[in-house]
This record gives C-alpha cells, sequence and structure tokens, in this order.
C-alpha cells in the first residue's frame, strides 16, 4: 500500500481543513494557501501517490474528480467566468504532496497557462 500523506488525515477528519464535498470516492477541502480566490483541491479518497500511479481500477474516483470540479465550480460561482484545473506530477511538475489532487483554481483572470 502506497504511503500515506496528510491529505488522508483529512479525508478521515483527523486534521482540520475546510471541506466543501465528500462522499465515498473523493473529497474537496480548500487549500490552506490559496493562489487564487477559489482554490480547492480535489482528491480521491484511496491513495494514488502520483498521476504516473493512474491505472484502470482508479477511472470511477478519478471521473468524479472532474463532476466534483464542476459542481464546485458552479457553487463557488465562477463557472460562467471560467477557471483552470491543475494536476502536479513529480518534481518537474512541482508536486509536493504525494497522493493526486485536482488544483480548481479562479475567481479571478488567471493569465498565461505557464509562467516559465
Ligand atoms: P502540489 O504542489 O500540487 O503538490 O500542491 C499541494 C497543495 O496542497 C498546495 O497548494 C498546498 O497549499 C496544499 N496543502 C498542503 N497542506 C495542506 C493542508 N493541510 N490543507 C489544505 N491544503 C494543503
Amino acid at each position: 500500500m502506497a504511503d500515506e500523506t496528510i491529505f488522508s488525515k483529512i479525508i478521515r477528519r483527523e486534521i482540520p481543513a475546510e471541506i466543501v464535498f465528500q462522499d465515498e470516492l473523493v473529497t474537496a477541502f480548500k487549500d490552506i494557501s490559496p493562489r487564487t480566490p477559489t482554490h480547492v483541491l480535489i482528491i480521491p479518497n484511496s491513495v494514488i501517490p502520483t498521476c504516473n500511479d493512474i491505472s484502470a481500477e482508479h477511472e470511477p474516483a478519478l471521473g468524479r474528480m472532474f463532476t466534483v470540479a464542476a459542481k464546485i465550480a458552479k457553487e463557488q460561482g465562477i463557472a460562467e467566468d471560467g477557471y483552470r484545473l491543475i494536476m502536479n506530477c513529480n518534481s518537474h511538475g512541482g508536486q509536493e504532496v504525494y497522493h493526486i489532487h485536482m488544483h480548481l483554481l479562479g475567481g479571478k483572470p488567471l493569465g498565461p497557462m505557464l509562467s516559465v
């Protein structure tokens, strides 16, 4: 089994987080260090360390992550203006927490996709 991160503790509500959605497959909570007015992380409840570890068995949870992202974007009032979904992988991708997560970012114009 893959190593747990702080995100597993959030899923089990062992540490505080502002959870905005949870079901049997995924959990969504506000990023502790928001980069944009709306910054929510959507994660599978089971540990998948990186995008490289995704396999067919994870497809239900991954599909649910997108469904929940669209729902939260509507709830947060950013769906019409638009938003960005990002998943970082490993060091070149800037991944810090090794439990895959989708960043839902919005609430202002986000500018170019990458600053390199
Ligand atoms: P990444 O660089 O893609 O791995 O992003 C990790 C994200 O997790 C960062 O945006 C952090 O601010 C966020 N983060 C780390 N710890 C917590 C926490 N305890 N609660 C909420 N967000 C967190």
